[in-house]
């Protein structure tokens, strides 16, 4: 199961460091696998750009 909202809380991107702020948004990614926690990614709005780049460029290749 995966979720994804923006972070309520004060959030840190996990890729760049960046902190969230009033221009800054900080994505929350969440995934769980049935009877274990939640694994949570923090990224920035131009991590989550850079990742969604990189899954287009893997699948031209
Ligand atoms: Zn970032």
């Amino acid at each position: 199961m995966v979720k994804i909202q923006t972070c309520k809380r004060h959030g840190v991107c996990n890729d760049c460091g960046k902190q969230q702020s009033n221009d800054t948004e900080i994505w929350e990614i969440k995934a769980s696998t049935t009877g274990h926690g939640w694994t949570t990614i923090m990224l920035c709005r131009d991590c989550m750009l850079s990742l969604h780049t990189a899954i287009a460029a893997a699948q031209i290749n």
